[in-house]
Protein backbone atom coordinates (compact mmCIF):
# COMPACT_ATOMS: atom_id res chain seq x y z
CA UNK A 1 0.00 0.00 0.00
CA UNK A 2 0.83 3.55 -0.39
CA UNK A 3 2.24 5.81 2.43
CA UNK A 4 0.02 7.61 4.14
CA UNK A 5 -1.18 10.98 2.64
CA UNK A 6 -1.35 14.54 4.47
CA UNK A 7 -4.67 15.13 5.55
CA UNK A 8 -7.32 17.25 4.05
CA UNK A 9 -8.41 20.60 5.22
CA UNK A 10 -11.17 18.92 6.91
CA UNK A 11 -8.65 16.49 8.37
CA UNK A 12 -9.92 13.82 6.49
CA UNK A 13 -7.71 11.04 4.66
CA UNK A 14 -7.77 9.78 1.47
CA UNK A 15 -6.67 5.97 0.33
CA UNK A 16 -7.49 2.77 -1.03
CA UNK A 17 -9.87 0.20 0.40
CA UNK A 18 -11.65 -3.02 -0.69
CA UNK A 19 -15.51 -2.51 -0.78
CA UNK A 20 -17.64 -5.42 -1.21
CA UNK A 21 -20.79 -5.08 -2.73
CA UNK A 22 -22.91 -7.49 -1.00
CA UNK A 23 -22.94 -9.89 -3.83
CA UNK A 24 -19.83 -11.77 -3.90
CA UNK A 25 -17.21 -9.30 -5.56
CA UNK A 26 -15.38 -6.07 -4.22
CA UNK A 27 -14.11 -3.17 -5.89
CA UNK A 28 -10.10 -1.63 -4.57
CA UNK A 29 -11.12 2.07 -4.95
CA UNK A 30 -10.62 5.45 -2.70
CA UNK A 31 -12.34 6.08 0.32
CA UNK A 32 -12.11 8.82 2.72
CA UNK A 33 -11.52 8.70 6.52
CA UNK A 34 -12.23 11.82 8.63
CA UNK A 35 -10.35 12.85 10.98
CA UNK A 36 -11.09 11.23 14.52
CA UNK A 37 -13.73 12.87 16.94
CA UNK A 38 -13.97 12.09 20.75
CA UNK A 39 -12.58 8.91 21.81
CA UNK A 40 -11.47 7.70 18.42
CA UNK A 41 -8.06 6.66 16.42
CA UNK A 42 -6.98 6.51 13.38
CA UNK A 43 -5.08 4.06 12.29
CA UNK A 44 -2.67 3.55 9.23
CA UNK A 45 -3.05 -0.02 8.37
CA UNK A 46 0.33 -1.86 7.23
CA UNK A 47 -0.71 -5.48 7.58
CA UNK A 48 -3.99 -7.15 7.58
CA UNK A 49 -5.08 -10.71 8.10
CA UNK A 50 -7.30 -12.74 6.21
CA UNK A 51 -9.80 -15.48 7.23
CA UNK A 52 -12.97 -17.54 5.59
CA UNK A 53 -15.15 -14.90 8.05
CA UNK A 54 -13.79 -12.29 4.90
CA UNK A 55 -15.07 -14.53 1.89
CA UNK A 56 -18.36 -14.79 3.90
CA UNK A 57 -18.45 -11.29 4.17
CA UNK A 58 -18.64 -10.55 0.48
CA UNK A 59 -22.11 -11.22 0.69
CA UNK A 60 -22.93 -9.35 3.87
CA UNK A 61 -25.43 -6.14 3.20
CA UNK A 62 -22.98 -4.01 1.18
CA UNK A 63 -21.39 -1.94 0.64
CA UNK A 64 -18.57 -2.70 3.27
CA UNK A 65 -15.26 -1.92 4.35
CA UNK A 66 -13.89 -5.25 3.74
CA UNK A 67 -11.41 -6.96 6.86
CA UNK A 68 -11.42 -7.43 10.58
CA UNK A 69 -7.97 -8.50 11.45
CA UNK A 70 -5.26 -6.40 11.57
CA UNK A 71 -2.36 -4.30 12.62
CA UNK A 72 -1.03 -0.85 11.65
CA UNK A 73 0.09 2.58 13.79
CA UNK A 74 -1.87 5.54 15.22
CA UNK A 75 -1.93 8.06 12.82
CA UNK A 76 -4.01 10.69 14.83
CA UNK A 77 -6.36 10.48 18.29
CA UNK A 78 -9.57 12.24 18.94
CA UNK A 79 -10.27 14.12 21.86
CA UNK A 80 -9.75 12.48 25.18
CA UNK A 81 -8.40 9.99 24.31
CA UNK A 82 -4.68 11.26 25.66
CA UNK A 83 -6.44 11.22 28.86
CA UNK A 84 -8.33 7.56 28.82
CA UNK A 85 -5.40 5.70 26.80
CA UNK A 86 -2.29 8.04 26.94
CA UNK A 87 -0.31 5.07 24.80
CA UNK A 88 -2.04 5.46 21.96
CA UNK A 89 0.45 8.61 20.99
CA UNK A 90 1.01 8.72 16.81
CA UNK A 91 3.14 6.26 15.55
CA UNK A 92 2.05 3.48 18.58
CA UNK A 93 2.31 0.20 16.84
CA UNK A 94 -1.41 -1.21 17.22
CA UNK A 95 -3.33 -4.45 16.79
CA UNK A 96 -7.06 -4.12 16.18
CA UNK A 97 -9.76 -6.27 17.62
CA UNK A 98 -12.63 -6.91 16.06
CA UNK A 99 -13.87 -7.53 19.43
CA UNK A 100 -13.97 -4.27 20.58
CA UNK A 101 -14.55 -3.74 24.74
CA UNK A 102 -17.70 -1.59 25.37
CA UNK A 103 -15.66 0.71 27.85
CA UNK A 104 -18.61 0.95 29.77
CA UNK A 105 -19.56 -2.29 31.50
CA UNK A 106 -18.32 -3.05 34.94
CA UNK A 107 -15.35 -5.37 33.43
CA UNK A 108 -14.34 -2.89 31.45
CA UNK A 109 -14.12 -0.83 34.09
CA UNK A 110 -12.08 -2.19 36.02
CA UNK A 111 -9.62 -3.01 33.05
CA UNK A 112 -10.89 -5.83 32.09
CA UNK A 113 -11.80 -5.54 28.68
CA UNK A 114 -10.73 -8.89 27.55
CA UNK A 115 -13.79 -9.76 29.01
CA UNK A 116 -16.37 -7.35 28.50
CA UNK A 117 -19.90 -8.11 28.37
CA UNK A 118 -21.25 -6.41 25.76
CA UNK A 119 -18.65 -6.67 22.64
CA UNK A 120 -20.29 -5.24 19.67
CA UNK A 121 -20.33 -9.40 18.19
CA UNK A 122 -22.63 -9.86 20.89
CA UNK A 123 -25.36 -7.11 21.18
CA UNK A 124 -25.01 -4.54 19.05
CA UNK A 125 -27.50 -2.80 20.49
CA UNK A 126 -25.21 -2.23 23.84
CA UNK A 127 -21.85 -1.50 22.91
CA UNK A 128 -20.04 1.56 21.92
CA UNK A 129 -17.93 -0.13 19.61
CA UNK A 130 -18.98 2.22 16.58
CA UNK A 131 -17.24 5.13 15.80
CA UNK A 132 -19.75 8.05 14.70
CA UNK A 133 -21.80 8.07 11.42
CA UNK A 134 -20.22 9.01 8.70
CA UNK A 135 -16.88 8.58 9.64
CA UNK A 136 -15.88 6.65 6.30
CA UNK A 137 -17.32 8.11 2.68
CA UNK A 138 -16.91 6.07 -0.38
CA UNK A 139 -18.48 7.13 -3.45
CA UNK A 140 -19.68 10.30 -1.98
CA UNK A 141 -21.40 7.96 0.73
CA UNK A 142 -21.19 6.83 4.31
CA UNK A 143 -19.98 2.79 4.37
CA UNK A 144 -19.76 0.68 7.36
CA UNK A 145 -16.61 -1.35 7.85
CA UNK A 146 -16.05 -5.52 8.68
CA UNK A 147 -16.68 -5.62 12.31
CA UNK A 148 -16.32 -1.68 12.61
CA UNK A 149 -12.71 -2.62 11.69
CA UNK A 150 -12.01 -2.30 7.88
CA UNK A 151 -8.70 -3.62 7.57
CA UNK A 152 -8.59 -4.33 4.00
CA UNK A 153 -7.94 -0.34 3.90
CA UNK A 154 -5.10 2.41 4.13
CA UNK A 155 -6.53 3.97 7.26
CA UNK A 156 -9.76 3.40 9.38
CA UNK A 157 -11.30 4.85 12.45
CA UNK A 158 -11.95 2.83 15.29
CA UNK A 159 -12.73 3.58 19.04
CA UNK A 160 -9.73 3.21 20.85
CA UNK A 161 -11.06 0.47 22.88
CA UNK A 162 -10.54 -1.04 19.86
CA UNK A 163 -7.03 -1.17 19.91
CA UNK A 164 -3.94 -3.01 21.91
CA UNK A 165 -0.61 -2.02 21.78
CA UNK A 166 2.16 -3.97 20.13
CA UNK A 167 5.80 -3.32 20.83
CA UNK A 168 7.29 0.08 20.65
CA UNK A 169 10.28 -1.84 18.37
CA UNK A 170 7.88 -3.42 15.69
CA UNK A 171 7.10 -0.26 13.78
CA UNK A 172 6.49 -1.89 10.74
CA UNK A 173 4.15 -3.90 11.91
CA UNK A 174 3.59 -7.62 10.71
CA UNK A 175 1.42 -9.25 13.91
CA UNK A 176 -1.81 -9.58 12.46
CA UNK A 177 -1.94 -13.28 12.67
CA UNK A 178 -1.68 -12.67 16.55
CA UNK A 179 -5.39 -10.75 16.06
CA UNK A 180 -6.72 -13.34 14.35
CA UNK A 181 -10.31 -15.07 14.99
ZN1 LIG B 1 -17.42 -3.73 28.37
ZN1 LIG C 1 -11.40 -13.94 11.18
Amino acid sequence: MAPSQTPGADGSLQGAAAIGDGRGAFVIEPVVVRAPQAGEVRVRLTAAGLCHTDHASLRWPGPLVLGHEGAGVVESVGPGVAATHPQLQAGQPVLLNWAIPCGRCPQCQRGRGSLCERTHSIDAKLGSSAPTPGHTLWRGQAVERSFKLGTFAEHTLVRAEALTCGPSNCRRATPAPWAAA
